[in-house]
């Protein structure tokens, strides 16, 4: 978050807001600047220091730290990091430590950082920057573009996965869940909670048998969401047909063979035309209801997978 104070202050000396900071080079050093709960965090970068330089740095801190109000300062490899307490005229407090502090590192040879956060190599031309949490790296923009944010077992984890075990799992949950679709429409409701059913259990067969994150994973829910919605039909009318004949001493099977040339009859009944029309109507427009956020998550899931660092040029 950036207040107002800090916002203009960063105006006034060239800083850009960027995702929530101010950010830039004043008098060569990158800074980074943002309101915290009752405190403003300062980020300076510098280049790495030498033992005694760091020993120095922290005595001059230690030294200030009360009339700057920093309630608590970390050194880093690469630069400082500084939560400064916030309360009345604290961007007068800011202001006066930047530029000491700047001093301080100018009379005591500390350099703005120039070696790239990634690869370790000067930067000369192309730097950036990207935000890595509370904390900033510098380096080259092609260093931090390509740079993999996933850890080890994520990756290991993401491997062991497939599309076809997916698949299969989508198949196996649409099975499940198409029986308490078939169970509410006998009762004789045609209920929305059905396609919510139908579409989570296809998506949680899906992702136990470890399928992917990827577009695929969408189609997979449609796909089976769709086939699940026609297989309900079809079996719940095979059922309505074998109650009505069962007096007649009909088998299920001989129902199942009777439902398609029932169901093909539409075209000449309007009857049985307007059956087909208003159940399957109402159970796709359930199912896509009930679909809907989980095709939104596998979308964005997908998305997060293949974005690339958000990397901003200095
Ligand atoms: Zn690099």
């Amino acid at each position: 978050m950036v207040s107002m104070g800090l916002k203009k202050y960063g105006n006034e000396i060239g800083l850009r807001v960027i995702d929530g900071s101010i950010c830039g080079k004043y008098r060569g050093f990158f800074i980074r600047m943002y309101d915290g709960m009752g405190f403003k965090k300062v980020e300076l970068k510098f280049s790495p220091l030498s033992a005694d330089l760091l020993l120095k740095l922290d005595t001059y801190i230690t030294s200030v730290k009360q009339g700057f109000r920093i309630l608590s300062y970390t050194i880093g490899a690469s630069g400082l990091s500084m939560n400064i307490h916030d309360t009345v005229g604290t961007m007068d407090v800011i202001k006066k430590l930047l530029n000491e502090f700047i001093d301080f590192f100018e009379a005591n040879e500390i350099t703005p950082l120039d070696l790239c956060g990634i690869c370790g190599q000067n930067i000369e031309t192309d730097e950036a920057f990207a935000f890595r949490g509370d904390s900033t790296i510098i380096g080259h923009r092609a260093c931090l573009e390509k740079e993999e944010e996933k850890t080890p077992e994520k990756e290991i984890e993401e491997l062991k996965k497939s599309y076809g075990m997916g698949y299969f799992g989508a198949f196996l949950g649409m099975i499940v869940g198409i029986i308490p679709w078939i169970l509410i429409s006998l009762a004789g409701f045609v209920a929305g909670v059905a396609g919510l059913i139908l579409s989570a259990a296809i998506k949680i067969g899906y992702e136990k048998l470890g399928g992917k994150n990827g577009k695929p994973k969408i189609t997979a829910i449609i796909l089976f969401t769709v086939l699940g919605v026609l297989a309900a039909f079809f079996i719940t009318t095979t059922i309505s047909i074998y109650q009505t004949f069962a007096q007649e001493g009909i088998t299920f099977l001989e129902a199942l063979e009777l439902t398609p040339y029932n169901l093909s009859l539409a075209a000449t009944d309007p009857d049985i035309a307007s059956y087909i029309a208003q159940n399957l109507g109402l159970g796709f427009l359930f199912a896509a209801l009930g679909s809907w956020s989980f095709i939104v998550q596998a979308y964005k899931d997908t998305k997060a997978q293949t974005e690339k660092p958000i990397v901003h040029t200095i």
